[in-house]
């Protein structure tokens, strides 16, 4: 039987996820895909400055992966900035420790806990609220991961 692939922790949804060159339509655009454990990779070790051994440590990831993920994810990145094409994040085999909520009526972005659901937004109490677990898919899945506490 195949080992279950494993799943790469991540932080948070990222708030922002589809980027363009100005000028051009999206839809003209060669879109690059960023996978949200790449979008991690980047977060953690070119944002955060972590080393790569801490990273790899949050991710529930080895090293080695960590490396292979982040130099692909920077090559994506470069390509986004130097050849003008769109870039999006998603997909990838991953859950959320916590969650982030935008408000669509007044832009707040807050983070919440991925246990509990949110129904209206911290700041201008509006219901028009997006939960970008949910809007990645998950959700369910990453509350079950940590009850049960197992990576798999
Ligand atoms: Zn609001
Ligand atoms: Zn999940």
């Amino acid at each position: 039987m195949a080992r279950p692939e494993k799943f790469r922790i991540i932080k948070s949804p990222p708030a922002f996820y589809r980027f363009k060159p100005a000028g051009p339509m999206m839809r003209q655009l060669e879109h690059i895909y960023l996978s949200l454990g790449e979008y991690e990779a980047i977060r953690l070790a070119d944002y955060e400055g972590l080393e790569h051994n801490d990273a790899a440590k949050l991710m529930e990831i080895s090293r080695p992966t960590f490396t292979r993920l982040i130099e692909k994810a920077r090559k994506k990145v470069a390509s986004f900035i130097i050849d003008g094409r769109a870039l999006v994040i998603e997909g990838g085999n991953i859950h959320f420790n916590e969650n982030l909520i935008k408000c669509m009526d007044c832009g707040f972005v807050f983070p919440f806990t991925i246990e509990n659901e949110v129904n209206k937004c911290e700041k201008c109490g509006s219901a028009n609220i997006s939960d970008l677990a949910l809007k990645f898919g998950h959700g369910r899945c990453c509350r079950n991961r940590r009850r049960g506490g197992k990576n798999t």
